[in-house]
């Protein structure tokens, strides 16, 4: 699927948080961590991968819930302060924010290539062994943003 010509717009359930990615996120792929199982209440979330740079929160407010995460990093989770539907994290480290794919207003071409947290994944959840995938966290995204881009290269 060719990348959409940016920027592409989403956000929230009720309409009061909008934003705008200006450019191709660096990457795209599943988690499937317990808690992106339960937030999602799904077997996994999608993550989108953009840098700050090419993010712009255009219009709305939201709540943030500070998770620490198993490795000790506190995440800062963005929810729409009226409808809570989840719609970012900021990890510590800075420079980017993973956003949820599913609030994208078309997510067609948004395929994810690869799979983070396999461990934890449902056990009649399939991967693909042809992705790239990792059993735990990618502490290093750069494989994960190398095959977004093999994907997208024609
Ligand atoms: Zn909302
Ligand atoms: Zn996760």
């Amino acid at each position: 699927m060719a990348l959409p010509d940016f920027p592409v717009e989403g956000g929230c359930s009720c309409g009061q948080v909008r934003y705008r990615l200006k450019a191709s996120p660096l990457s795209v792929y599943n988690c499937h961590c317990k808690d992106c199982q339960r937030y999602s209440g799904a077997g996994w979330s999608m993550s989108m991968i953009v840098k700050d740079d090419d993010f712009e929160v255009l219009s709305g407010d939201t709540e943030v819930y500070a998770r620490t995460a198993d490795s000790g990093n506190v995440i800062a989770m963005h929810f729409c302060s009226n409808c809570q539907t989840w719609l970012w994290n900021v990890p510590p480290a800075g420079g980017i924010k993973v956003a949820r794919a599913g609030s994208l207003d078309d997510m067609d071409w948004a395929a994810p290539i690869g799979n983070i947290w396999t461990d934890s994944k449902a056990a009649w959840a399939e991967i693909d062994p042809a992705q790239t995938n990792f059993p735990k966290g990618a502490t290093d995204r750069a494989p994960l943003f190398d095959a977004w881009k093999r994907a997208h290269q024609d």
